[in-house]
């Protein structure tokens, strides 16, 4: 059985069940959707860019939300200050030889 599908909006299978392939009918963004033929549970999530993301409940750390940051990325400006402060480090060491 799938455990996720992501497809374009236009795609006639975005909507289909990742169990039985059965067209899910109401699907809404951010609503859990029942199948109506093998009552698989699907979440649903709707991106911006026109696709459209099912996973199976069963499996929800499979499922990152639109917009959702990433946990590991630090914060753009934190990064570019600890770079520049690392820049500058390595250039006083290079001047001091
Ligand atoms: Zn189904």
């Amino acid at each position: 059985m799938t455990l996720k599908r992501i497809a374009s909006k236009s795609n006639k299978k975005a909507r289909n069940c990742l169990k039985c392939n059965r067209r899910l009918t109401n699907l809404k963004d951010n609503v859990v959707n029942t199948c109506e033929g093998c009552g698989q549970q699907h979440l649903v999530d709707f991106y911006t860019n026109n696709t459209i993301v099912l996973t199976v409940a069963e499996r929800p750390e499979l499922r990152r939300r639109p917009g959702e940051p990433k946990a590991a990325d630090p914060e753009p400006e934190q990064n570019q200050e600890a770079f520049k402060e690392a820049l500058e480090a390595f250039r006083k060491k290079w001047k001091g030889v």
